[in-house]
């Protein structure tokens, strides 16, 4: 990673601009500076509003070949210059550069699917109203129509990809966005911003700030921004719906994502696949990921048969440098995180539970935890972890399995380890989730597809049609005298 030697600017109203400031980004492998980054004055913020404001009208007029156009015009940019953006993503956020380039994969797909979205969406319906007397020479027209620009506010896992699931849509449907990147890696979203820059859409119809947290209560307030679309924690999450009850907000918050192995998925490779997917997906991105694995519930017809080959799976992991293709696990986002995954690990140990592999920490690294005998009320168990450790219980039947699913109160997805097709529609009616994964663990997520939470797990769905709606509302027009 070359070292910039002057802040990158942020995008204000679709232009490059100087901060008043700068926030220095930094390596969370080896604490080394990555560059800087202008950071918005309040009055650039202001200007960024107003813009947002001003050209939301003309915006949601663009003809859809036009947002089409632009949207096609970023993927295929990124496309090419996909390397750069694993190698920078890597670099600022500490995940494996074989994982930043399937984020960056994920994010030419959103992309994608947006300019297919923007050419489709907002088609209308025509219904006909002479069903009742009262309607008699009547139709009923409906079109999508934004409820105004949009805030979209994104952690520091996913530093490209979660940024997109704010930005593509919002373009697909014409709504102008201000986007505000987590504090530790803004490169990859300041990035993008580039690319954005690099289309034919309307100054104002883009923002990138990277604002101070101290800064966004005022911009959540704000009535020019009507629609908040925000990723990243549970308490952040809640606080801002009930600051602005009023506005449409979409939550993506966190989970403690169970996977639940049961009975008849007992054949060894069956058991072999389930052990490398838990060991692979509680531990990528050092396990922060809102839908990593940090439960598994195992039947016990299969948990003796199990665990070893879990704990087999999680030693085999490379651990190490992000930037080296060979490594599975590099360090949490901070050092600070990592002790915090340290004293949870203490807490749960001091209360019983028994560490089969891992439990040690160096610098902003945790070596890939498997943890049993965990007391249900302990913070890895019930709490979200964030970090690179997995504990795993013991369940006496489905219905006992399901259960212990449910007893969160997260719930973002789960996994189902079953051949069992009946089981897969009790396990998809019973758990209280907002995707049950079958045949594989909590961790997969299709970007067109609907994804959100339920519980303390947040609220609205993601997936870029339905990002798509969440930002603009249906207004009928009805026609008299037909
Ligand atoms: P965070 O809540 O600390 O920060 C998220 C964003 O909110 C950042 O941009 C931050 O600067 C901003 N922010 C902080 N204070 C704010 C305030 N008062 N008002 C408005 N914005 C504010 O989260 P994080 O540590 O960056 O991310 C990790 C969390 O994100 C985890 O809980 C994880 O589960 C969750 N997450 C959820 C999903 C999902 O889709 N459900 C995906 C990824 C991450």
């Amino acid at each position: 990673m070359t070292t910039a030697t002057s802040p990158r600017p942020f995008w204000l109203a679709g232009r490059a601009a100087a901060g008043a400031s700068t926030l220095e980004v930094t390596s969370p492998w080896d604490g080394g500076t990555l560059g800087s980054v202008g950071v918005p004055s309040p009055a650039q913020t202001e200007e960024a509003v107003a813009a947002a404001a001003a050209v939301a009208g003309e915006f949601a007029a663009t003809p859809a070949y036009v947002r089409a156009a632009a949207l096609d015009h970023v993927w295929q940019r990124l496309t090419e210059r996909a390397e750069e953006f694993a190698r920078l993503i890597s670099a600022e956020n500490g995940k494996p550069v074989k994982w930043a380039r399937i984020e960056v994969s994920r994010c030419i797909s959103v992309f994608r699917w947006a300019a297919d979205e923007a050419r489709r969406f907002n088609g209308g319906a025509a219904q006909r109203l002479d069903a009742d007397a009262g309607g008699a020479g009547r139709l009923a027209l409906t079109r999508r129509f934004p409820y105004g620009p949009v805030l979209g506010i994104a952690p520091f896992n996913f530093p490209l990809n979660l940024c997109a699931h704010k930005v593509a849509p919002a373009l697909a449907a014409g709504v102008p966005i201000l986007l505000k990147p987590a504090p530790a890696t803004p490169l990859s979203a300041l990035l993008l911003g580039e690319l954005l820059a690099g289309t034919d859409l309307p100054a104002g119809s883009f923002s990138v700030l990277p604002v101070p947290n101290d800064a966004m209560p005022a911009l959540v307030q704000d009535p020019r921004l009507p629609v908040i679309s925000f990723t990243g924690s549970v308490p952040v999450g809640w606080s801002i719906r009930d600051a602005v009850p009023r506005k449409r907000v979409t939550l993506e918050l966190g989970g403690n994502g169970a996977a639940v192995v049961l009975a008849d998925y007992s054949a060894d490779a069956d058991l072999d696949w389930a052990a490398q997917r838990i060991a692979t997906f509680s531990n990528y991105q050092a396990g922060q990921s809102c839908i990593s694995v940090q439960r598994v519930i195992a039947d016990a017809a299969v948990y003796e048969r199990l665990v070893p080959r879990i704990v087999a799976a999680v030693e085999a992991l490379v651990t190490g440098d992000p930037s080296d293709d060979a490594t599975d696990v590099g360090p949490l986002i901070s050092e600070d995180a990592a002790r915090r995954v340290e004293s949870w690990v203490n807490e749960a140990v001091g209360a019983g539970a028994e560490v089969l592999t891992g439990g040690t920490r160096e610098g902003a690294s945790y070596r890939p935890t498997v943890l049993t005998g965990v007391p249900t009320d302990a913070k890895v168990s019930c709490e979200e972890v964030f970090g690179p450790v997995l504990s795993v219980t013991r369940a006496e039947g489905e219905t006992a399995a399901f259960a212990a699913a449910n007893d969160s109160t997260f719930g973002l997805q789960a996994g189902l380890f079953t051949r069992d097709l009946q089981a897969a529609f009790r396990a998809h009616r019973a758990l209280e989730v907002g995707g049950v994964v079958v045949g594989d663990v909590p961790s997969y997520r299709a970007d067109q597809m609907p994804y959100g939470g339920v519980k303390d797990s947040g609220v609205g769905r993601e997936g870029v049609r339905f990002a798509m709606e969440d930002y603009t509302y249906e207004r009928v027009m009805v026609l008299t005298g037909l």
